[in-house]
């Protein structure tokens, strides 16, 4: 078919404005900073997400590094070790958990077993290196913070410069922050979800300027995004205002969140296209990646 000079104008005309109406995704690789595969996920012998599943959704959604932890521990050994993790040239940057059990969720800041426990840990270390960091850990009650074994955890962890990855309010940050040596200056801790309870934006900004080294991982922020995914204004101002301290994550807690990788991915995709290429890319992977020294 001949196509005539003004059909063909026409036709660019509706082609540039279904670019303009589809908005951008981030297309490059992903750090997956918040990842559990606990014993649920795969005991070793049965359950629904063996290596080769896991493995697989990282894949398929360019997940090329992640935080990896669980209860117990033998999991984040089983995928730092699996082939299958290799095959797909996932780096796998290992943390301590500090759950042997649903019991311990609520005891570990007071418990010296836990204390040893991780001690143990980091000296056995796993198959893709030395652990990095402690964490998940959780403190439903923010006094918590002060508790003995919570305490002498944050000094071990920034003596040892790991990171933490702590699911906590914003009043436990503090805490935490005043525990360590460096009175929060030095410690390298990670906010799970960057308050799950939804502290205001003006609050995370004020605690992200007290503490350089504090990091945001973004999975379950109420607030993040408005309607069809898309970022919210003041979350986008925030994110452009510090935009090395923020990161994304899966938080696999439960099985459903493994079925849901896909969706959970496909999601960050959208509101990182709401931001420079630059800054998406930071917060996507580059964050992380500097964090732990990966290329
Ligand atoms: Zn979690």
């Amino acid at each position: 078919m001949k196509t005539t000079a003004p059909a063909a104008a026409m036709l660019l005309a509706v082609l540039s404005t279904v670019a303009q109406a589809t908005p951008a995704q981030y297309e490059g690789p992903l750090f997956d900073t918040h990842l559990h595969y606990n014993q649920e996920a795969w005991d070793g012998n049965t359950g629904p997400f063996p290596p080769s599943e896991a493995l697989a959704r990282m894949k398929r959604n360019d997940v090329r590094a992640i935080i990896a932890n669980s209860r117990p521990n033998a999991g984040t050994q089983t995928l730092a070790a699996a082939r299958e993790t290799r095959e797909a040239g996932v780096t796998v940057v290992p943390f301590v958990r500090l759950y042997r059990n649903r019991d311990d969720y609520t005891n570990w800041f007071r418990d010296e077993t836990i204390y040893e426990m991780v001690q143990a840990e980091l000296a056995r270390g796993t198959a893709s290196g030395p652990y990095r960091g402690l964490g998940e850990f959780h403190l439903y009650d923010s006094a918590d913070a002060n508790g003995p074994v919570a305490k002498k955890l944050i000094v071990l962890a920034e003596q040892k410069k790991l990171a933490v990855l702590a699911h906590v309010d914003d009043v436990a940050i503090d805490l935490l922050m005043a525990n360590a040596p460096s009175k929060g200056q030095a410690l390298r801790l990670i906010w799970a979800h960057t308050g799950i309870g939804g502290p205001p934006v003006e609050r995370v900004r004020a605690l992200l300027e007290r503490y350089p080294l504090l990091m945001g991982e973004l999975s379950y922020r109420p607030g993040l995004t408005c309607e069809g995914g898309r970022l919210c204004p003041e979350w986008r101002a925030l994110i452009l205002m510090y935009p090395g301290r923020f990161m994304v994550g899966s938080d696999t807690w439960v099985n459903q969140r493994w079925s849901a990788y896909d969706e959970t991915m496909r999601g960050y995709r959208t509101w990182l296209g709401d931001l420079p290429d630059d800054v998406a890319q930071r917060i996507a992977w580059g964050n992380a990646a500097t964090l732990f020294g990966l290329r």
